[in-house]
């Protein structure tokens, strides 16, 4: 493994350096909030953030996006594919959001590939950030999905005080230090104990810690409980937990008409919540209640991801449980579980206290 020491006033010599061949998104301060977006007009970043409301995951799979135009029926329809996105830098991102990424990397590539998905993920360098500091909310530790990565970044940096180490973790990432050459320091055997020791120290620190064990097996057994009631009770409809989590996946598509000889075609993001996620024509409903759509948030995250990816589909970031108005937890839910298969009554309805 190849390291480098980069010091805290050069993050941004090396963001200029970059600037030419990459766009650079990162945490940027926003009021209250630090939210992932382009460096542009004089944005400054924000490395010291806790987590972002929402997770970066919108850089591959944007909210919005057109897939295609069409245009002169008449003369015979063509259709002209939009795929294009310049090289891009993620600077900045977090050990669990890192991870939901490589858990869309296999959404998008087995059965039908994803040629949107797809280019934009060829063209993003990860330069992610190892975190001295879990949140209330933050259970990666549980998962083994941070809270510093183990894979998928092309550099990562971990905060040593006035400077970052860096660790090399890909040919592109090597790349990036060739660029920035000169602003990149030795490291050597106390740069990395002394990260190995803050890393300790993070591990330490967490207040939420969830027990994963059998929970697929166990949620298989608990498919028709009444817990599920009880959490559906409290869930709004307002798709907000699937809109900020960084493995959520699920879009729908639109045609709109832009002429009488063209039009496009978009997708958007979905949420498993909204009544009419699987509403199909003639009103049929396969999910037609509340309980059975929160129900199938949660198999999704803890059975089905499972048994088709081989990973459970949330890597810990509690961004859902933060922006739940109706105070459900996974975290909770996951407890509950085990609490539930062995007989005891438990109070989902409850709200988390942290
Ligand atoms: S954020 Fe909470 S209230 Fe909103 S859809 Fe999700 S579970 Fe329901
Ligand atoms: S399910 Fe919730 S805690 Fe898990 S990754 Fe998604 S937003 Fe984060």
């Amino acid at each position: 493994m190849t390291v480098r020491l980069l010091k805290k006033a050069r993050c941004i010599d090396l963001v200029d350096a970059l600037s030419d061949d990459y766009e650079i998104v990162a945490p940027v301060r926003k009021k209250d909030d630090t939210l992932f977006e382009p460096l542009s007009g004089g944005a400054e970043m924000d490395l010291d953030y806790l987590n972002s409301p929402v997770a970066p995951r919108e850089f591959l799979l944007p909210q919005d996006e057109t897939v295609f135009e069409y245009s002169d029926p008449e003369n015979g329809t063509t259709l002209q594919p939009k795929i294009k996105d310049r090289c891009r830098i993620i600077l900045g991102i977090r050990s669990c959001d890192l991870n939901g990424i490589l858990l869309l990397d296999s959404v998008f590539s087995k059965d039908i590939p994803d040629l949107y998905y797809l280019n934009r993920r060829e063209k993003t360098v990860f330069i992610a950030m190892a975190c001295n500091q879990p949140g209330n909310s933050c259970f990666c530790s549980s998962l083994k999905t941070g809270p510093s990565a183990s894979e998928g970044y092309d550099l990562l940096l971990t905060d040593l005080g006035d400077e970052y180490l860096v660790e090399v973790g890909s040919s592109r990432g090597e790349e990036i230090v060739k660029i920035g050459r000169g602003l990149f320091g030795e490291a050597g055997e106390p740069e990395i104990k002394r990260k190995a020791d803050l890393l300790a120290i993070a591990l330490e620190s967490f207040v939420l810690r969830v027990d994963f064990q059998r929970v697929t097996e166990l949620m298989k057994g608990l498919f028709a409980d009444g817990m599920w009631e009880d959490i559906a009770e409290r869930c709004l409809r307002c798709g907000g937990c699937s809109f900020v989590c960084p493995t959520c996946h699920c879009f729908n598509l639109f045609d709109r008409q832009l002429s009488e000889t063209s039009g496009k075609r978009t997708r958007g993001w979905d949420s498993c919540l909204f009544s009419g996620f699987t509403r199909m024509a003639g009103g049929i409903n396969p999910r037609g209640s509340k309980v059975e759509r929160i129900r199938q948030r949660f198999f999704c995250k803890l059975v089905y991801y499972v048994e088709k990816y081989g990973a459970y589909g949330c890597v810990g970031c509690g961004r859902c449980t933060d922006t739940c108005p109706g105070y459900i937890d996974i975290a909770q839910v996951v407890t509950s579980v085990s609490l539930r298969s062995k007989g005891y009554e438990v109070d989902v309805g409850a709200k988390p206290e942290r």
